[in-house]
């Protein structure tokens, strides 16, 4: 079979004919019709995963068995299949219970085996593992949720159990981020996108998100955090007919004054850095959905601890004066420091969102996400958060005094597709949109070395049988 074949860590990749792989007991060969390329991919190309080389990427795929295994009883020649990338042993407890995606046992295509950037891919423990995919959806759409939209799926549903009419912030819009965009308004769930590039948050908005807020990239600073009820002074917030005699942006027109430290209720010596520029304030045209959520003091000013505890919901200067629509294109006009992120989700939210994930993984990040949920909050961990000190640094004060839930998500078990499958086939979902592009092995094997830089919005799917 023709392959995507890894010789040596961080080197060009090239497309070459190799063995055909033999079903293992238990498991079967797949002929792969469509495979994602993801950016976990690079980091086994570039050295980040322990690979055993030559190796053969590719771990989110979709394609139709042809050849089965000793012991298979669920799965048959012509089957259409799709697999999760966590895969289980199919023995121990948690394969059992259909959690696979924590099987201690667990093996993962295109990580500790050949994976499906190749005509042809050996899956193990198939009975476990393996997906139907029903008629009505396509490979391409299958594959395409091998890892991001699975991820995404399991952890608004499976873990913070969003409800329709919660408002969820999403920050990070990539690859997961996307999924859980999309998802969360099948849900009926109200959704705030955050990231540094206007690029995916402008894929976000076509998707349905009520909001987005860009964040900056070198902030962080802390700006909003801070203790008690400062009376920051700045020049933050620029001219703007956003309204609302918002304690944020200070005097009436849409944080006109513009210190996000506004008149102290939202707490916060921090807005005193003064230079904090707040979207959205700048044209006033309703960042918020929710009529009037600004107009409250800052709840939960000040507990000091935490960056940004004081930051707080920043109420109101765009959200009480303009209710309603216009979902935050016009937030754009202007990056939000990244610090400045929770005030603008509390604004935007009437006191912060119901459930956050970080679908980035970095402190940043993931402090946005916890500092931006309202108290009893969901906050899932997705995206791989660096240690600092040997462990990741988190806001806990906040975690504790506002009683927030910290899940973590990894994955989906087979057990779990059939509900999201079936909201596929039926149109509410429809992954195949965050598709960008389809290639062949050969570009594959190109893009692969650079994929690390590749663009934030969108897929890229490979079918092997275009050469
Ligand atoms: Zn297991
Ligand atoms: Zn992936």
């Amino acid at each position: 079979m023709r392959a995507v074949v890894m010789d040596r860590i961080g080197k060009p990749v090239v497309v070459r004919e190799v063995a055909d792989p033999v079903a293992p007991a238990g498991g079967v060969v797949v002929r792969v019709h469509a495979t994602g390329l993801c950016r976990s991919d690079w980091h086994a190309w570039a050295g980040h995963d322990d690979v055993a080389l030559p190796h053969v990427p590719g771990h989110e795929l979709a394609g139709v068995v042809v050849e089965v295994g000793a012991g298979v009883e669920r799965w048959a020649v012509g089957d259409r299949v799709t697999v999760p990338f966590v895969c289980g042993c199919g023995r121990c407890a948690y394969c059992r219970s259909g959690n696979a995606q924590v099987c201690p046992e667990q093996e993962q295509p295109g990580f500790t085996h050949w994976g499906s950037f190749a005509e042809l891919v050996a899956l193990h423990a198939a009975d476990t593992n393996l997906v139907a995919v029903p008629d009505g959806v396509s490979f391409t759409a299958a594959a395409s949720l091998g890892c991001r939209f699975a991820t995404a799926f399991r952890a608004l549903t499976g873990r913070a159990r969003l409800e329709a009419g919660e408002w969820l912030t999403v920050v990070g819009a990539g690859g997961v981020g996307l999924s859980a965009v999309m998802i969360a308004k099948a849900l009926g769930a109200r959704v705030v996108a955050v990231d540094r590039h206007q690029r995916a948050l402008d894929a976000a908005l076509a998707l349905g998100a009520d909001a987005v807020l860009l964040a900056e990239t070198d902030a962080g600073t802390g700006a909003d955090g801070g203790t008690g009820t400062g009376t920051g002074t700045g020049t933050g917030g620029g001219a703007g007919t956003g309204g609302g005699a918002g304690t944020d942006g200070g005097a009436g027109t849409g944080g006109g004054a513009g210190t996000d430290g506004g008149t102290g209720t939202d707490g916060g010596t921090g807005g005193g850095a003064g230079t904090v520029p707040v979207a959205g304030a700048e044209t006033g045209t309703a960042l918020s959905a929710v009529p009037g959520a600004g107009a409250g003091p800052a709840p939960g000013a000040g507990t000091g601890t935490a960056p940004g505890a004081g930051g707080g919901p920043a109420s109101g200067p765009d959200a009480g004066a303009v209710p309603g629509t216009a979902a935050a294109t016009a937030a754009l006009a202007r990056p939000v420091p990244s610090a400045g992120i929770p005030a603008r989700v509390h604004a935007l939210t009437g006191g912060g969102s119901h459930v956050a994930v970080d679908a980035v993984g970095s402190e940043q990040t993931c402090a946005d996400a916890v500092l931006s949920l309202r108290r009893r909050g969901r906050h899932v961990q997705v995206g791989l958060l660096p240690p600092v000190g040997g462990h990741p640094r988190v806001p806990m004060a906040r975690v504790i005094a506002w009683e927030l839930d910290l899940l973590g998500s990894h994955g989906m078990a087979a057990a779990d597709y059939p509900a999201m499958l079936a909201l596929i086939a039926d149109g509410a979902l429809d992954p195949e949109r965050l598709v960008e592009r389809v290639v062949g092995l050969e570009e594959a094997a190109a893009l692969l070395p650079v994929f690390d830089r590749a663009s934030p919005a969108g897929m890229t799917m490979i079918d092997p049988l275009r050469g």
